[in-house]
């Protein structure tokens, strides 16, 4: 094939590579298929990010943001095949392939759905309770968070040059922050078919988005304490960029996804012949397989009980004898080749390393079958698993990483000595831990807990649906402690926070109010006179309040309800252990026949906006309602969120109080309440 010329997408302009551009080869057959790198303005691009993309991106509401990404991750899934066909000289399987690609687009898609459940349809993010400061009330606290105003640098390692490029972006978009993506020369082909698909779309403002195809220059002397760099590669590569002095004397935000030593631990109790051992083995093939071993989660160390440790070697291999490699685009090839062939040498020099303290019990560089291509001239290595006879003594083996189709199996005796091994790696992406003993599991993650950013338990009841130790998901964080970079990513609406500042606002409820867009305890409330079930979404304003009549509790109405339940418990029906109890003052009426009430004190029964009540939240009951007391209800507009093209939701600050205005339960109610023009 021609090969291609990578541009770089700088201040809304593409630009192609220029005379010191670097070569690309296809990872299958050595050829060159790219060229990349160009000097770039850099500052322009920053000026770009911040003064056109960044203020774009702000004007839209998270949930704006949330359906720009659901638009573009479709736009993307109808476009894939593309990059299927380009990541073939990348050396990836189709299933390589599907964790890159089908993968970035899936979690694109999790940050639109979780931006629009889970993030505001406004400006401000919300972040916990309000915090009671003072004691009337006057005077309160509230996290919120607002986007960072400059820009995000995102430098992505080779492996996965699609996923890696939008789970970064996704956050980055939703926070409300313009994105600057530097991905790995090697792979920056598949990287810049996926990028301009996303320029080409439309569907994000100018600004939002800029490429660099090739190096960065000085751009990162250029940052301010609004940037942040997410840094995903090598330790060696992020302790020289973080430790840039102009980064360090302005604080910029430096997250660092590096490698690890990640390790897999079969339980005590899972012997040969069970189904965790079979998990067990299939996990490490798995993880020592796909994308060549070449993921910073593949299981480098493989901690087995001494009694089953020849079995675990034996099962391994059988299945790695039977690894067809060779072209990817072959559909009997399990394994293609590494990226390049600097990988390959890479991963020999580690190899080397490893042996000094493990001997090789599969898989010879020197001596392997290659279908469909040829092994001298394309980046292909066979999977190489080594035994280390002593851990406990070793180092190299916990501190080295083979980025490549490489694992060795080590031998414990004890749980502990199994987790203060695994612990050894100085902090890792993932622990994984099969087993079907609690015990097992509860105490691992007490010692191990520290030591690894996701800890994966599997065994025969969860296998079935389990997503592998080595895949990162949308939902969860992924980030480890110390050697694996001390960074977290993804982990839903906790990995847009990276993008945005936390603020603690302290103020009086009014203050609070109006910058939350949320009604806050305390502050004013409005009654139109038209009841508020009468009002449609649109209507209805943020501290407008219904104040019901009062309705008095007999004795009669608690039995009535006990026994129209079956809800006799003693403290409603027997006056002598109600008393008996700290809490009650004699018999009391129910906490449910109170929401009951509550509900038909407040609830206007004519069909109108009202279309369901979805749920509440944050019940609490604060003082019992004894026979003769009587109670009457406050509902107010809390907040209010657009779910569809015919209804929002309305959430409601429901307070219940007696006849001497003291509190007796408070929780929020959920509606759905449908549009003006629907109604
Ligand atoms: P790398 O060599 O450290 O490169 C990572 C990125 O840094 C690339 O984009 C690279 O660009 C860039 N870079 C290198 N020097 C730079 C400089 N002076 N200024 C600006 N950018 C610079 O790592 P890699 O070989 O791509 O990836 C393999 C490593 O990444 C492994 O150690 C693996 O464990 C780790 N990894 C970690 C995760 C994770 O999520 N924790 C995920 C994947 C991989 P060029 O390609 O242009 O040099």
């Amino acid at each position: 094939m021609t090969a291609l010329s990578l541009e770089s997408f700088a201040a809304g302009r593409w630009v192609r590579p220029g005379p010191d551009a670097r070569s690309i080869a296809s990872a299958v057959t050595g050829e060159d298929i790219a060229r990349a790198g160009s000097a770039l303005d850099y500052q322009a691009m920053l000026d770009h990010a911040r003064d056109v993309g960044g203020q774009a991106l702000r004007a839209l509401t998270f949930h704006d943001r949330a359906r720009m990404l659901k638009a573009l991750a479709g736009y993307l899934g109808e476009r894939k095949q593309t990059l299927y066909d380009l990541s073939l000289h990348a050396g990836c399987t189709k299933a390589d392939s599907w964790i890159d690609i089908d993968g970035g687009i899936g979690t694109v898609f999790v940050f639109a759905s979780k931006g629009r459940r889970e993030m505001p349809d406004s400006h401000v993010y919300v972040d916990g309770d309000v915090e009671l400061l003072s004691r009337n009330g006057t005077f309160l606290g509230q996290h919120v968070a607002t986007p960072l105003q400059g820009a995000a640098i995102h430098i992505n390692a080779f492996n996965f040059p699609v996923w890696g490029m939008l789970e970064k972006l996704a956050p980055t978009l939703l926070a409300g922050v313009p994105a600057i993506v530097k991905p790995a020369t090697s792979t920056s082909y598949v990287a810049e078919a996926c990028f301009r698909m996303i320029v080409e779309s439309g569907i994000l403002p100018d600004g939002a988005v800029q490429f660099i195809a090739g190096g960065t220059g000085d751009l990162l002397d250029r940052l301010t304490p609004q940037d942040v760099v997410s840094f995903t590669g090598s330790a060696a590569t992020a302790l020289m960029l973080r430790s840039n002095p102009h980064i360090l004397r302005h604080s910029v935000r430096f997250i660092a996804e590096q490698d690890s030593l990640n390790a897999s631990i079969l339980g005590p109790d899972a012997a040969p012949g069970t189904p965790e051992f079979d998990l067990f083995v299939k996990e490490a093939v798995r993880e020592m397989t796909a994308k060549a071993g070449q993921k910073c989660t593949a299981i480098r160390r493989i901690i087995a009980p001494k009694a089953f440790e020849s079995d675990v070697i034996d099962a391994i291999r059988a299945k790695l004898a039977k690894t067809v490699i060779g072209d990817p685009a072959l559909e009997n090839v399990r394994m293609g080749p590494l990226a390049s062939m600097a990988q390959v040498r890479d991963v020999l020099e580690k190899v080397a390393v490893i042996a000094t303290e493990a001997e090789c019990v599969h898989g010879d560089p020197a001596s392997f079958a290659v279908e469909g291509a040829d092994a001298e001239t394309g980046a292909f290595l066979p999977p190489m698993l080594f035994r280390c006879a002593d851990p406990v003594g070793a180092s190299a083996i916990h501190g080295t990483e083979a980025f490549g189709p490489v694992s060795t199996v080590m031998g414990y005796d004890t749980l502990d000595e199994a987790v203060s091994l695994a612990n050894r790696g100085g902090g890792s992406l993932v622990m994984s831990l099969i087993t079907h003993d609690p015990e097992v599991a509860r105490s691992a993650v007490l010692g191990a807990g520290a030591w690894h950013g996701r800890i994966y338990v599997n065994n025969r009841d969860s296998m079935g649906e389990s997503t592998g130790h080595g895949s990162p998901l949308p939902h969860m964080t992924h980030g480890g402690p110390g050697r694996a970079g001390g960074g977290e990513e993804m982990g839903g609406v906790r990995g847009v926070m990276h993008y945005m500042q936390r603020i603690a606002i302290q103020g009086g409820p009014d203050m609070l109010t109006a910058i939350t867009g949320m009604y806050v305890p305390g502050s004013k409330t409005v009654e139109t006179g038209v009841h508020p079930f009468r009002r449609t979404f649109e209507e209805l304003d943020i501290g407008e309040t219904l104040r019901t009549q009062s309705r008095e509790i007999t004795l009669e109405d608690i039995e009535h309800f006990a026994n129209f339940t079956g809800d006799t418990f003693y403290a409603h029906m027997d006056e002598e252990a109600a008393k008996a109890n700290p809490f009650f003052p004699g018999r009391v009426a129910h906490g449910y026949l109170l929401l009951s009430f509550a509900a038909g004190l407040f609830v206007d029964p004519a069909p109108g906006p009202v279309l369901a009540n979805v749920g509440l939240e944050g019940l609490s009951f604060q003082k019992p309602v004894s026979p003769g007391d009587a109670i009457r209800v406050a509902l107010t507009v809390k907040r209010k969120t657009k779910r569809t093209d015919t209804y929002g939701e309305v959430r409601w600050h429901v307070v219940l109080t007696n006849q001497d205005d003291e509190t007796v339960a408070t929780y929020e109610l959920h509606t759905m309440n449908a549009y003006r023009d629907v109604t």
